[in-house]
């Protein structure tokens, strides 16, 4: 079980799977939505994923017609992006993820705006 939380602990969530994969994205939406050089973002299938607490505290951003910004209204944390073009799957804000995810098996660093590698390691 994967767990995780916004900055105000209003909004918990917890992934009952594994993490399918793993991006940095460097895109210029999620540079400014995150104040940072990139955001990272671990695709888990929706139907893993549920809030234990603070879904009224969601608000949510659309910053594209493909992209759904999940954000926590009281503090502003950036939970998640709900892609439209991926019904299956969920893009979890990893700055958000409690503790050590446990990942399971080899994880590519991708920078999708480019759509290069950026690193790449396997764990076994
Ligand atoms: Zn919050
Ligand atoms: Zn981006």
């Amino acid at each position: 079980m994967i767990n995780g939380r916004c900055e105000c602990g209003r909004v918990r969530y917890e992934i009952g799977g594994d993490i399918e994969d793993l991006s940095h994205c460097h895109c210029s939406q999620c540079r400014r939505l995150h104040g940072a050089a990139f955001a990272t973002f671990a695709a888990v299938y929706r139907d893993k994923f549920r809030y234990v607490s603070g879904e009224s505290d969601l608000k949510v951003y659309a910053s594209s017609e493909f992209n759904d910004r999940v954000f926590c209204a009281e503090c502003g944390s950036n939970i998640l992006v709900d892609a439209r073009q991926d019904p299956d799957l969920l893009y979890i804000c990893m700055g958000t993820v409690d503790g050590d995810p446990c990942l399971s098996r080899g994880i590519s660093f991708v920078c999708r705006l480019e759509g290069v590698v950026v690193r790449n390691y396997r764990r076994t």
